[in-house]
C-alpha cells in the first residue's frame, strides 16, 4: 500500500526532534543533556531515550532498544497506517514549511481521546 520509498524517507528524513515538536503535549517527556535531545523510552518508559541524528534513530540506554520514527507513533497508541499517514504529512511540511489541510486530524482525536480517558 505504501512505497517502500515513502517509507524509507519517513524513516530517514523526517528528524525525530521535529517529531517530537510537531506531537507538542501528545510527546513523551524530552530533555536536552548534553547536547543530545533524550526523551521518555515508550518500551521502559526511563528519560534515557538518546536521538542519534546520524541514522535518526533513538536508542535507549536503558532498555537498549531502538525506536524509529513509526515505532514512536505507534507507542503512542496509532496504528500503522494512521503513523505513516501522519509522518507523511509531516515530512511534507518539513521540506515545503507547509501544512496540510488533512494535517492533525489524527492528532486532534488522539487529543481528544486523552481528554474524555482522565
Ligand atoms: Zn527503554
Amino acid at each position: 500500500m505504501y512505497s517502500t520509498n515513502i517509507l524509507r524517507s519517513i524513516r530517514n528524513d523526517l528528524p525525530l526532534h521535529f517529531i517530537l515538536k510537531q506531537l507538542d503535549e501528545l510527546a513523551p517527556c524530552s530533555k536536552t543533556i548534553e547536547g543530545f535531545l533524550r526523551f521518555q523510552c515508550p518500551h521502559c518508559h526511563e528519560l534515557r531515550a538518546t536521538i542519534n541524528p546520524k541514522n535518526n534513530l533513538a536508542h535507549c540506554f536503558c532498555c537498549q532498544r531502538n525506536i524509529n520514527n513509526i515505532d514512536l507513533m505507534i507507542e503512542l497508541g496509532y496504528d500503522f497506517k494512521q503513523a505513516v499517514s501522519i509522518l507523511e504529512n509531516w515530512l511534507h511540511q518539513y521540506h515545503t514549511g507547509k501544512v496540510r489541510r488533512t494535517e492533525n486530524i489524527f492528532l486532534q482525536e488522539m487529543a481528544k481521546t486523552k481528554t474524555n480517558a482522565t
